[in-house]
């Protein structure tokens, strides 16, 4: 990716970001991850040098690598996006990234809070849920969510849980989409009373719809990186 390229797809999205916004008259404080996961170190450091700051992965491994390549970045912010298997955990944690998005069940929560403990730390994440219930997705689905939602405030004392997060459903159907985003918005209005702040919703097909239904973050990949 070039420089002038990089610094189009950047300055697209933060204008649809902020156009979305205007039209729907919500304050524009929607935080752009890009999703980094099929680019290079490269495009990863030009696209930091114009602005860009959080990046987000799905894969523990590669989390690391990049992680390691781009130290030299000083704020660059890294959130974890993809689903997390028991046997990575101490890895990811090790890397301490600025927000897990995919804490995708209690019995999930309960081994991370654990290997918190053992590391007397503490670690930001989202619950994700399962808004379009397509097999394919993890997450909870959207039924137990409020009670999930409390029972890892209530026992996972070293997670901080601050919202949730969701991938829309996969379609071409308009309606459908904004179906699981609306699903979404009724849980986080409602986790608001226990602290969420956070609605990490809409990749490069949707983020403006997600934003029109209370997304704060969005996370962006091949529109950003193309
Ligand atoms: C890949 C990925 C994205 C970004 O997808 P694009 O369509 O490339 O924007 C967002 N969220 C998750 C969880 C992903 O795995």
């Amino acid at each position: 990716m070039t420089l002038e390229k990089a610094k189009n797809n950047l300055l697209a999205i933060k204008t649809n970001i902020k156009d979305t916004c205007e039209k729907v008259n919500i304050k524009n404080d929607i935080k752009l991850i890009g999703v980094s996961k099929y680019s290079t170190y490269e495009d990863i450091k030009i696209l930091y040098e114009i602005g860009q700051k959080d990046f987000g992965e799905n894969k523990v491994q590669d989390l690391k690598h990049k992680i390691e390549k781009l130290s030299n970045l000083r704020d660059i912010k890294w959130h974890f996006i993809g689903r997390l298997q028991k046997n990575k955990i101490n890895n990811l944690l090790d890397l301490n990234p600025t927000l897990i998005h995919s804490i995708d069940s209690f019995e999930l929560a309960y081994e991370v809070n654990k290997k918190l403990v053992n590391k007397n730390k503490t670690q930001d994440c989202l619950l994700q849920i399962n808004s379009s219930y397509e097999d394919s997705k993890a997450g909870i689905t959207p039924e137990e969510t409020i009670e999930t939602y409390k029972k890892i405030l209530n026992v996972c004392k070293n997670i901080n849980l601050l919202g949730i997060m969701t991938i829309g459903t996969h379609s071409d159907n308009i309606d459908e989409i904004e179906k699981s985003f609306l699903t979404t918005k009724n849980l986080f209005n409602e986790l608001k009373q226990y602290g969420a702040k956070h609605c990490s919703m809409g990749m490069s097909s949707d983020y403006e719809l997600a934003i029109k239904h209370g997304s704060t973050m969005v996370r962006v990949g091949s529109k950003l990186f193309k």
